[in-house]
């Protein structure tokens, strides 16, 4: 097996360790910005844009409180590029009915809908006499809204898993069909098992689609040691809006962030696995009543530096990390070399920018202590490892900041953080951010 033979997909049918070994080999290679000689600049070109995109929106197709097209027109008027739907273990493919004053939007939404598309909505009364409203599905609302080059829509899905009582939700971006959450023996074969069913329908259709962790804080489900061992699965979600995930943490539970650096360092330096890029989303649920404290959109976006406004490009260009998150901060450009990292900010008047660049240098600690309860049985949490994990080793602020390697770091991340607090956060103390995307340092071992 070869990196030429899509070992990206191979992992499904493969599963002695060779190929797994080889498959991450081959899945860093594809996915690594860095290590190379020249510097990779992110920044708009006559080839290349930045795009906005929200990765995690749910609907009346399953758990949200209004119809695919009101939601969709509220990014594409709050000036998004690009939005994935992404309900419940289902997809807006088939012929559903819902009665408004029963469904979760409620009469309210119902009549918005109705304003918003007098001449759009399908209506018909069912036995009992109640008007019922016909769904539009993915294909008919994409029609209606999508503009080519301006304004895309992508059929999606929150594969919603659990293992036991810990919520294991992957999206799953740019699906063909469906795809049925598996389980499995713990918390780390449910991830394993739905990206294999994510990579072998890639496979199967030849269409490009990516796999992410959703808020692994969600009844802190997941851990940032179940979470780094996964293979094929490079995304999750530093940054959720919903404001029941803790993407903060508490004092037993690290923060997302937190998370993300054990997971870049032991993924780099232990594992041999790829990095693992970080996301911003929405999660919206509510959409009637902005600003509150419910789960609303406008709260966490990606922005990928794609060729074009598809879906293939953005997934190509996410998986080669030409992206950053944000939850309010605007970049201009990110250069990586084989110097550093330089960041450049678009600044709004009157906020000052603080950037932190964060790290890890070879010699660090490897051993985590276990979390106890109060009776000493071992909690279902991340380790706490030392404090040069994940250490901040520069911090500049400012509209431009740089970082320069000086040859120990396994890999160099930056939190951009503006002295702006988030309008509609997902926790109360949330100031805007922007989170550049991690690239092995010097002394990241080689893949
Ligand atoms: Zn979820
Ligand atoms: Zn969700």
């Amino acid at each position: 097996m070869t990196c030429h033979e899509s070992a990206l997909t191979r992992v499904y049918r493969f599963s002695n360790l060779k190929s797994i070994v080889l498959l991450s080999i081959c899945l860093f290679a594809l996915v690594s910005i860095t290590h190379a000689a020249e510097p990779v600049s992110l920044k708009e070109s006559d080839n290349e844009k930045w795009y906005q995109g929200n990765l995690h929106t749910h609907s009346l197709w399953s758990d949200g409180d209004d119809y695919l097209e009101m939601i969709a027109d509220w990014y594409k008027t709050h000036g998004y590029d690009f939005l994935s739907f992404t309900d419940h273990n289902v997809l807006p493919t088939s012929e559903r009915w819902t009665v408004p004053e029963k469904n979760k939007g409620k009469l309210h939404a119902y009549e918005e809908l109705k304003k918003r598309f007098p001449d759009w909505v399908e209506e018909r009364k069912n036995k009992e006499g109640q008007t019922e409203v016909r769904l539009r599905t993915f294909e008919e609302v994409a029609e209606k809204l999508g503009e080519p080059g301006k304004y895309l829509l992508i059929q999606s899905e929150e594969v919603t898993d659990r293992y036991k009582n810990m919520p294991v939700h992957m999206n799953a971006t740019n699906l063909h069909s469906l795809l049925t959450p598996l389980g499995g023996t713990s918390v780390y074969d449910v991830m394993q098992n739905n990206t294999n069913a994510l990579l072998a329908q890639r496979e199967r259709t030849g269409q490009s689609m990516m796999i992410h962790l959703n808020h692994p804080n969600f009844h802190y489900g997941v851990t940032a040691e179940e979470l780094m061992k996964v293979v094929g699965e490079n995304f999750f979600e530093v940054y959720n809006g919903h404001p029941g995930v803790n993407n903060k943490g508490d004092e037993i539970y690290p923060s997302t962030d937190r998370i993300w650096d054990i997971i870049l360092t032991k993924r780099l330096a232990e594992l041999k696995l790829p990095m693992m890029y970080g996301l911003a989303t929405d999660d919206g649920h509510n959409y009637h009543k902005i600003p509150s404290r419910a789960s609303e959109p406008g709260r966490g976006w990606v922005v990928v530096l794609s060729k074009a406004l598809e879906p293939e490009a953005l997934v190509d260009a996410m998986e080669a990390g030409r992206f950053y998150a944000s939850s309010g901060v605007k970049l201009k450009s990110i250069t990586y070399s084989d110097q550093g990292i330089q960041v450049e900010i678009d600044p709004e008047e009157g906020v000052e920018y603080t950037t932190d660049f964060i790290g890890t240098l070879e010699g660090y600690p490897k051993e985590g202590m276990p979390k106890l309860d109060k009776q000493g049985q071992e909690l279902h949490s991340t380790k706490r490892y030392s404090k040069k994990i994940g250490a901040t080793l520069k911090t500049v602020k400012g509209t431009s900041a740089s970082y320069d390697f000086n040859g120990k770091e396994i890999y160099v991340r930056a939190l951009v953080r503006s002295s702006k607090l988030h309008p509609n956060p997902s926790e109360i103390t949330d100031v805007e951010s922007a989170w550049v995307q991690p690239t092995p340092g010097p002394a990241a071992p080689k893949q």
